[in-house]
């Protein structure tokens, strides 16, 4: 995971550790280096530009100039401020945005709908959560599959909730997705289930179809939870496609898929910035068990080796 990015940062920061005392101008030097590497790792721009200036402010103050390990203190600077770029909070590293914080206690069934454009996880994903909700939290899950385009969509989710023992709506030929919603929910009421996953419609683009469903199934399910899920590895891409979905569906936190798979790291690392909005999970393989909270610290200390 974030080899590309972890590498060139590596070489970087050895130079630096590697020098006794260091002068404002290495730092700045430094600097103009790590900006190249978050871009060639596909960070957008202005995050780039603002890590830099936050990271130079810090680093080169003198008190930072003057320390005994000087190098040592920059990067310090630098993985406390990663940490931040990712959504989290340096001083509590560990934290995670999720996992144990998925938003479950309200009156059941309580809903996640998944959203997201197609080929992103978003399945995968649905079913990877039906079995960490139970795994974790220690609670029913049921999964319906909304999508009525995709041809076969419906049967991949029984599929998958067959392997991972999660109920799944029986499918009704022809309904359409607001009315599958419809009879999830009752179902899930009826059979006591306290989870119910919505896996919604994706499409291959964003468009204004796919955004009016959107709207549509979240009135009539009330999801305490809409999560989008996105590639990570379609870096700044995966940024853009959650900023459109931001601007039209309330969404409450990001799933970023393949991490297993992404060298670059350019997604995660512009997310919070650009959309505001916490990753709250990690894809991590095409197991089904291949999720994990998403722990800005942990991130940060493997993209710093
Ligand atoms: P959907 O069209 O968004 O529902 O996408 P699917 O759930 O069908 O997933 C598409 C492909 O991506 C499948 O082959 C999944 O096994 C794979 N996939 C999903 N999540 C991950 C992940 O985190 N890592 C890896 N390596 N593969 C994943």
């Amino acid at each position: 995971m974030f080899d590309n990015l972890s590498d060139r940062l590596g070489g970087v920061f050895d130079k630096l550790k590697g020098r006794g005392a260091l002068k404002e101008q290495d730092v700045r030097d430094a600097m103009r280096e790590v900006r190249i590497a978050l871009l060639e790792a596909d960070v957008a721009l202005p995050v780039a530009r603002r890590f830099i200036d936050a990271v130079t402010e810090k680093a080169v103050g003198q008190e930072v100039l003057k320390a005994v390990s000087p190098g040592q203190q920059v990067v310090k600077i630098v993985h406390d401020e990663l940490v931040r770029t990712l959504g989290g909070d340096p001083d509590d590293p560990q934290s995670s945005m999720a996992g144990e914080g998925l938003i479950l206690e309200a009156k059941p069934p309580v809903v996640i709908m998944m959203v997201g454009l197609q080929g992103s996880g978003k399945t995968t994903t649905t079913a990877k959560l039906g079995k960490l909700i139970r795994e974790k939290h220690g609670k029913k899950a049921m999964m319906a599959s909304l999508d009525v385009n995709r041809p076969a969509a419906q049967e991949q989710l029984a599929v998958l909730g067959e392997q991972v023992d999660i109920a799944t709506l029986p499918i009704v030929a022809g309904q359409q997705p607001v009315d599958i919603a419809r009879r999830a929910m009752e179902s899930a009421r009826l059979q006591n289930f306290d989870v119910l996953l919505l896996d919604t419609a994706g499409r291959l683009h964003v468009d204004a179809a796919l955004m009016a469903e959107m709207k549509a199934v979240s009135q009539v399910s009330t999801p305490t939870e809409v999560l989008l899920v996105v590639d990570s590895l379609t870096g700044q891409d995966a940024v853009n496609v959650a900023k459109s979905f931001t601007d039209e569906v309330p969404l409450t936190g990001v799933v970023l898929t393949r991490m297993d798979g992404d060298a670059r790291g350019g997604a995660a690392l512009s997310m919070r910035a650009v959309t505001g909005k916490p990753i709250k999970f990690a894809g991590t393989g095409e197991k089904l068990d291949a999720i994990e909270p998403f722990r800005p610290g942990s991130v940060a200390d493997r993209i710093l080796g």
